[in-house]
């Protein structure tokens, strides 16, 4: 029986990378709550998806409340949290989209843990520092988590209760309060064509 199927076994991650005409990667925001990383995120994924690219965001509304419903804030369900965060990124990775990860993720041994992953399985991992001062942050508050953290309503707040820990070397560092989203995403991509995990 004749079919247009073809196969081999095995599948390698150059070969899917070549069919899909796409390399892979994770671009992993961090930054304190208000800072801006859901907002670049989604206006990046956007901007890629428009290029014809497969990219998908991993945030708060699909990951909190499906995968990791079951952790909470204290420090030992914040590494749980990070860490499967940086299972599933990896994941899209290797199946050559862009993942964009959008948490605060304030520990840096968390964040280096994610790194390291997939620095073993041979894939890009771009750090990118969304950075503004915590009065700033405290300002735009969208949310109102701020306000409830100061009146003491949230315990372990990062940057009122609990700390954050900067990144020493992102790959990409995003002053947030100095220009607009759409100047941040347009860093981001000349970086992603600079290092080739682009090529439009
Ligand atoms: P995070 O995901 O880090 O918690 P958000 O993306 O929700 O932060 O952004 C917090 C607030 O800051 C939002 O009201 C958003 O519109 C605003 N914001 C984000 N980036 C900028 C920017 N470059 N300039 C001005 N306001 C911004």
């Amino acid at each position: 029986m004749a079919t247009n199927i073809t196969w081999h076994a095995g599948l390698t991650h150059e070969e899917r990378a070549t069919l899909r005409n796409q390399k892979g990667a994770t671009l992993w925001f961090t930054g304190l709550s208000a800072s801006g990383k859901s907002t670049i995120a989604t206006a990046l994924e956007q901007h890629l998806l428009s290029l014809g690219l497969h990219s998908y965001r991993l945030d708060g509304d699909n990951i909190r409340f499906g995968l990791n419903k079951d952790l909470g804030f204290s420090e030992k369900d914040r590494n749980e949290n990070i860490r499967r965060i940086g299972e599933v990124s990896k994941l899209f990775a290797d199946s050559t989209s862009i993942a964009l990860t959008s948490f605060i993720s304030p520990y840096r041994a968390d964040r280096d843990s994610a790194r390291k992953l997939h620095e073993e399985a041979n894939l890009p991992f771009v750090e990118i520092f969304v950075d503004i001062p915590v009065e700033v942050a405290e300002q735009r508050d969208p949310k109102g988590l701020y306000k409830k953290a100061r009146a003491g309503e949230i315990k372990e707040f990062t940057g009122i209760s609990a700390p954050y820990e900067e990144p020493l070397k992102p790959e990409i560092h995003i002053h947030n309060d100095k220009i607009s989203v759409e100047e941040a995403v347009q860093q981001i991509t000349e970086y992603l064509k600079e290092q080739k995990i682009i090529n439009i």
